[in-house]
């Protein structure tokens, strides 16, 4: 598939839940979360639908991800009813990592090409102040379990934050100089901050009505899945603490040694580097300083079924009723080229439009 501004779509991320057993202080909030009634969330055999279409339209590669995908009851199950999708050539899930020393090995054996694990310190005070649920020892042996099976590369994914972890961004890309890891630093992204400003909000409907309402399709909607704020840091605390991949690069280079560029195909946005003699290389993504948008080959599915081209733009297409009501695979097959040419060519985010309608939770990162 290729949208309207000639970039090829061949990779779909598939968020199999909205539920998590951490609530990261980015992400989540500490009590109180909205989870999706259990009936809208699609079911195995209707995620299979959707892959089966996607792959025919020329989807190769799958992430899963969430919420977090390992709570999701049999998620083996699906990892393998993907995995053999004709068309499809890698399967891979990004996690916390907290129950990935239980699933290892039989994720690897039902076909999960790697995983990403998300990691943002290596502190145990801190691990428990910044994701308030479980516990560093059973994220590490996650990490390890990962790779003594052969889900790797692994690639960890560092959220760096003034005062929480900035301090630690060398000593996260020191672990590349003993281990294979590719270690990667995220900046912090503005979805689901709070501000309190309805008037923003309203603008942001406007403005995306306006670049759908042209198509006189009905199809793509602000789906409203807005969670409760409550111990979400605000948007003025996330703004204090955003770090800009540059200052995270620096950072590293005086504190360790300078970074060399590093030939890695990845399917997605990562700057790469190495440090001199490392076994594991150092990455950057940038997604508010440095929009990687013109090379984005990516579609989104959310758990309750939407399927989304922008991860930092609203607009959705609803595939759960379409399929609920025995449309067929010829309308999903619609709605996906529908979609992709729909896709914006950037975000917005510098115009100071952001992503309103759900959380990161929601929607898979
Ligand atoms: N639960 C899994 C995990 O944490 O890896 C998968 C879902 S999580 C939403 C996917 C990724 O999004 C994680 O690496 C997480 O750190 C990242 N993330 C969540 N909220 C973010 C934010 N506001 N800015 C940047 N990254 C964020
Ligand atoms: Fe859960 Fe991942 Fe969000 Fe943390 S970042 S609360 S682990 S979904």
């Amino acid at each position: 598939m290729t949208d309207s501004f000639g970039r090829t779509i061949d990779y779909l991320r598939i968020s199999v839940t909205d539920r998590c057993n951490f609530r990261c202080v980015y992400c989540m909030p500490e009590e109180g979360a909205d989870i999706a009634p259990k009936d809208w969330i699609l079911r195995y055999e209707e995620i299979a639908t959707i892959v089966r279409v996607a792959a025919a339209l020329g989807i190769r590669k799958v992430r899963l991800t969430g919420g977090e995908p390992l709570v999701r009851k049999d998620i083996v199950k699906l990892v393998q009813m993907v995995a053999q999708t004709p068309g499809i050539i890698e399967i891979s899930m990004t996690t916390n990592g907290f129950l990935l020393s239980r699933y290892a090995r039989e994720l690897k054996e039902a076909g999960l090409s790697r995983v990403n694990i998300s990691l943002d310190t290596l502190n145990p005070e801190r691990f428990v102040r910044i994701a308030r649920r479980g516990s560093l020892q059973q994220v590490l042996e996650g990490i390890a379990a990962a790779q003594q099976v052969g889900l790797s590369p692994v690639k960890l994914n560092m959220v760096v934050m003034r005062a929480f972890n900035d301090d630690e961004v060398a000593d996260f890309a020191r672990l590349t100089l003993q281990h294979p890891y590719h270690v990667r630093f995220i900046e912090l992204m503005p979805i689901n901050w709070y501000d309190g400003s309805e008037g923003g909000e309203f603008l942001q409907q406007r403005f995306w009505s306006r670049i759908f309402a042209h198509t006189g399709e009905p199809s793509f909607q602000l789906v409203q899945l807005r969670q409760a704020s409550r111990g979400m840091l605000s948007a003025s605390e996330m703004r204090r603490l955003f770090v800009p991949v540059d200052e995270m690069r620096q950072r590293i280079e005086q504190e360790v040694a300078p970074l060399q560029p590093a030939e890695v195909v990845t399917n997605g946005p990562a700057r790469t580097f190495r440090l001199p003699g490392a076994q594991g290389t150092v990455g950057f993504i940038s997604q508010v300083t440095n929009d990687f948008c013109a090379n984005c080959n990516r579609l989104r599915l959310t758990a309750d079924g939407f399927l989304r081209p922008c991860l930092m733009a609203d607009g959705e297409v609803d595939l759960r009723t379409p399929l609920r009501e025995g449309k067929g695979e010829e309308e999903i097959r619609r709605l996906f080229l529908y979609t992709v040419a729909h896709k914006p060519e950037r975000h917005y985010l510098a115009e100071g439009i952001k992503p309103v309608s759900r959380g990161m939770s929601q929607l898979g990162g």
